[in-house]
């Protein structure tokens, strides 16, 4: 084995610590790296890699970033999914006989890196960890930048687990690895970079400390395990105190509507499915928030809509007054404005991260406060005067800072010129010192210039030499001999100092080191002080972001003439002129058409629509979706009329052409959302779904397609929409109850067809794909037999359906009899209704000029 240099066998000990990350290993004003890391760094940061004598037979890979700039090599590691160990010295070289002590002072990852384009202002990054205990898995959340932490549990399921991993979107994981071996395998839709670490260590006492015995005590043992799993990680990496965790929000994933990651997606929630761009989604259209705080709640909301109608009714009551007084929403948005991000303010106060512009920010931000609370103090909304009841306005804080830092303090914390006069005796004394100091040296330049009669002499000073009289080379002749001691010769000029400048000098200087150190002390010691009230400030924060998102969906809600929603507890949906709120609010030059829906536990609880392509299927059914979230989000809802109620999941299965996500066909997705649909969907669901069975043969899908519906109809009885082409499954509204056909009007009037956009009843016509064909211009022969081809077809299936009909019938009249038996007419009176409401002739094929 090759014998390494005495820096190099440290180098070896410290990476033992730290083998999954980069090093960063501090060697004067540059982080070196070494070996492996050497190699990799260089071509992921297009840095020169160099080598360097270690002791061994060859010379080790090596290259460095300078400290000063190395913040934004960090990064660039980070964002591209790795970890960075920074090594310090410990100990100051000059002083230091020998090796200086070196040790690792944080580890940076992507899911605690406070700064830097991976933490984006309006949304969360954060780091999840994942522990399973006797059938029960545990997950916690934690954003260090803003200090929230969130933990839940349900018994074992993997498609849980991949949901709700969805909603964090986290950019690291970490916990149980056969855990982490699921996760990693499952194919989330458009999921980021994750940095997946097994971690087994728990830090109870930690967790106790932090959060205090009576936080601990209410957890239930699994979720304990995993909070301290988490906090035990983070203390690992980060190496310092993380204040900024406060409160731990433990959650039932009972009390939210359940949106799997392709519901989330397809419905374009958060982002869109082609660009996967914020524009064009939902929280696009609503995100009108002034602040950070504000934008990462609302997308909260977004991704988890309630399912309590007190609580859902409390947030549509601020959002109603706010609607109605343009004035106050007005006020509120200029006084929303002025706040800076008091979340990751906070954050990095706790960090140890702060200075003296963060403090300001923070000063600004808490001068709002009083004004902000007096408007919805004063407001008729309940839910209002309950934030304002809730706020802190925090002056005491406010004054701290006011009292302590000047108004344009200097990025750095270490060069003074932050800490106001007036704040502390000391300092001002010693300001007084360097600032008569630096008066007698003009005085001095004055006394200079007439006792020597050079009017160009001039006093200067510079790092290397201190203060030193200047005098040109043509005047050096009036110098007298003997008081001046030459320090430095330039191109037309020389340099000299006296005794007595030297002397002076020496106490500004002195006086300057001081005040330094002392603003750097008062600093900090007020950091610190801050750093006491942390969680007075993220509850302050928290009620400022409300404030902000009852603001936001207000005025979009005006903007667009949202109506109130009536939330109901009961089955039936019903609505009247709805629009879907993005596709309406992007329409230019032509105007959306409003589409009713009326989804009712008793003869309507599926719409099977049938239509042609480009018709506006698709768009009406997210359109019911969507109105589902926004209600239960707290918003109002793009209607004239909204009876919405409850639902406790929505299951969409909605085409796309980027379908084949890992591998699998269209088909197979599709076959497994069913499968997912039929386990997991209650009365209370909402199932979506855009061309059933189209991944398949004809008659095969069409085959699916029916016994799917089917089983939604008999056995789950949730609201249901279902769009497909083949327009043969239009005789269900026969067998079926409970399904009613519609279709997408289409008017044609000559040559030209128009999407009409409106959702009627009835099925579609099945000829107007050949009519489209026609219209295309292919050759009159194709056209005709395709007629004639089509004509067969649908006596064949004619045949069937007549078959059918008989056994559905035959099926009814079972179900009559028992529920006879029972003692009701349900089953009669369902029957009547259905043949009246039967408006579809099989076949109807005297279309057009045919
Ligand atoms: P389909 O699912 O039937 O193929 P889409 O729902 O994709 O049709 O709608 C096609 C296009 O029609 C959409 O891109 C949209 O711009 C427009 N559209 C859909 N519904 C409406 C409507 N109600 N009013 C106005 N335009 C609409």
């Amino acid at each position: 084995m090759a014998k390494y240099t005495p820096m190099i066998e440290q180098y070896l000990n410290v990476k033992e610590q730290a083998k999954d990350a980069f090093l960063f290993f501090r060697l004067g004003d540059f982080y070196e790296m070494f070996f492996d890391d050497a190699i990799l760094a260089s071509k992921e940061l297009e840095i020169t890699l160099t080598g360097r004598e270690g002791g061994g037979t060859e010379k080790i890979p090596m290259c460095g970033v300078p400290y000063h700039s190395a913040e934004g090599y960090i990064q660039r590691l980070i964002e591209k999914g790795y970890k960075v160990a920074i090594c310090e010295q410990m100990e100051d070289a000059s002083v230091t006989k020998g090796m200086v002590r070196r040790e690792i002072v944080r580890v940076v990852t992507p899911g605690t890196i406070m700064d830097g384009k991976v933490v984006h202002d309006k949304s969360n990054n954060y780091m999840v960890c994942v522990t399973e205990a006797g059938g029960l898995m545990s997950l916690s959340a934690c954003d260090l930048s803003t200090g929230e932490l969130y933990v839940t549990s349900v018994p074992w399921s993997e498609e849980w687990l991949r949901d709700e991993i969805g909603l964090y979107e986290p950019s690291e994981i970490i916990g149980d690895a056969a855990l982490l071996e699921i996760i990693s395998s499952q194919s989330l839709p458009g999921s980021r970079n994750i940095v997946y670490t097994a971690w087994d260590r728990r830090e109870d006492a930690l967790v106790r400390t932090q959060f205090g015995e009576p936080a601990w005590a209410r957890l239930e043992e699994e979720r304990r395990a995993c909070v301290s799993l988490l906090i035990s990680y983070l203390s690992e990496t980060q190496k310092r105190s993380l204040g900024q965790l406060t409160q731990i929000a433990s959650y039932e994933p009972g009390q939210y509507m359940v949106l799997d990651p392709f519901t989330r997606r397809n419905l374009e929630l958060v982002e869109t499915v082609r660009e996967r761009s914020k524009k064009g989604s939902l929280l696009w259209l609503l995100d009108r928030t002034e602040t950070s705080m504000g934008a990462r709640l609302l997308r909260r909301r977004i991704d988890k809509p309630l399912l309590s109608r007190s609580r859902i009714e409390e947030r549509l009551e601020a959002v109603e007054h706010l609607y109605n007084q343009y004035i106050l929403r007005e006020d509120l948005r200029m006084a929303l404005k002025e706040i800076y991000d008091l979340e990751r303010l906070v954050g990095r106060i706790a960090f140890g991260s702060a200075n003296g512009r963060d403090l300001n920010a923070l000063k600004l931000s808490l001068r709002q406060i009083p004004s902000l609370k007096e408007l919805c103090a004063q407001s008729p909304s309940e839910t209002l005067r309950r934030v304002a009841a809730d706020t802190d306005i925090c002056d005491d804080l406010c004054e701290l800072i006011e009292d302590a830092i000047v108004d344009e303090p200097p990025v750095s914390v270490r060069d003074g010129g932050i800490i106001k006069p007036g704040y502390h005796e000391r300092l001002d004394e010693f300001r007084e010192a360097s600032t008569s100091g630096k008066r007698w040296i003009a005085e001095l330049e004055a006394k200079e210039r007439a006792a020597t009669g050079i009017k160009s002499l001039k006093i200067g000073y510079n790092k290397v030499f201190g203060y030193f009289i200047e005098v040109t080379k043509s005047n050096l002749s009036s110098l007298p001999e003997g008081r001046y001691e030459r320090k430095q010769t330039l191109a037309n000029a020389e340099r000299y100092v006296t005794p007595e400048l030297k002397e002076k000098e020496g106490l500004i200087l002195e006086a300057q080191e001081k005040m330094v150190d002392l603003e750097y002390a008062l600093f900090t010691e007020l950091r610190d002080k801050l750093n006491t009230q942390v969680s007075r400030l993220q509850k302050l924060a928290e009620r400022i972001a409300e404030i902000d998102v009852y603001q936001s969906l207000a005025a979009v809600s005006a903007e667009y003439r949202f109506v109130k929603p009536e939330l109901s507890d009961g089955y039936d949906y019903i609505v009247e002129g709805g629009r879907h709120p993005v596709v309406e609010s992007v329409m230019k030059d032509s105007a959306f058409i409003a589409n009713g829906t009326d989804l009712r536990k008793d003869g309507s609880s599926i719409l099977l629509i049938t239509g042609p392509n480009m018709a506006g299927k698709s768009t009406y059914m997210r359109q019911v979706a969507l109105l589902s979230i926004l209600a239960q989000l707290g918003c109002f809802v793009p209607a004239e009329r909204a009876v919405i109620p409850l639902v406790d999941r929505i299951f969409t299965r909605i085409g796309a052409a980027d379908d084949l996500i890992g591998g699998q066909s269209t088909f197979m997705v599709e076959m497994a959302d069913i499968q997912v649909m039929t386990e997991k969907a209650t009365p209370r669901s909402l199932i979506i779904i855009d061309e059933l069975g189209r991944g398949t043969s004809t008659s095969e899908g069409m085959a699916i397609a029916q016994a799917v519906i089917e089983y939604v109809h008999d056995h789950i009885g949730c609201k249901a929409l279902v769009s497909t082409h083949f327009h043969e499954l239009a005789h269900l509204q026969e067998s079926l109850g409970g399904l009613k056909n519609y279709s997408m009007a289409v008017q044609e009037s000559g040559d030209k067809v128009h999407f009409l956009r409106k959702l009627i009843p009835g099925a579609a016509d099945s000829s107007y794909g050949i009519y489209c064909a026609r219209l295309a211009g292919l050759p009159g022969s194709i056209i005709d037999r395709a007629y004639g081809l089509l004509q067969g077809l649908e006596q064949a299936s004619l045949a069937a359906v007549a078959s059918e009909h008989g056994a559905a019938l035959q099926r009814e009249e079972t179900a009559s009899a028992s529920l006879a038996a029972e003692g009701t007419d349900g089953a009669v009176m369902a029957r009547e209704q259905r043949e009246d409401a039967f408006p579809y002739t099989p076949r109807d094929l005297s279309h057009g000029e045919r």
